[in-house]
């Protein structure tokens, strides 16, 4: 599938210390639309939405988190707050009574950005197993 194929280009960029389009966001380079923001995270609409609401939650300050599966003891608290801070984009976009949170972890969960985040994902019906 194409998720599968930009999961494994980006791979290639794994350990590479490299910025992602991410930081563009952050930084403001390029457009996003920001539904939450404070001094740690940033959430905006995914550009291609799995879903009514698909939001992305990144921490401003990747610190090596390029993925779950890099995170260390110093992390705990951003993980925490991200987690926290899922709840608030949720009941900001109404789907309070039901959504989902997700993070693709390497290629063969089809992670294709370098720099940690969670899906916040809802306003429909959701199905499980996910694909
Ligand atoms: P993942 O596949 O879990 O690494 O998720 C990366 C997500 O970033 C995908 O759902 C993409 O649609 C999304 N994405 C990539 N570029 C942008 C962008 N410029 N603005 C918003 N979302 C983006």
């Amino acid at each position: 599938t194409d998720e599968e194929a930009s999961a494994k280009a980006a791979a290639a960029d794994v350990d590479s210390g490299a910025t992602t389009i991410f930081d563009k966001i952050i930084a403001k380079e390029i457009p996003s639309t920001v539904v939450y923001e404070d001094e740690k995270v940033l959430g905006f609409r995914d550009i291609n939405p799995q879903a009514p609401v698909h939001v992305l939650l990144i921490p401003k300050a990747r610190d090596g988190l390029t993925q779950l599966s890099k995170a260390e003891a110093r992390h705990e608290e951003i993980l925490g707050h991200l987690l926290y801070a899922a709840k608030k984009v949720a009941e900001k976009e109404g789907i309070l009574h039901g959504f989902r949170v997700v993070i693709n972890d390497g290629p063969t969960a089809c992670q294709s950005v370098y720099h940690l985040h969670l899906h916040v994902l809802g306003g429909r019906q959701m199905k499980w197993p996910p694909g």
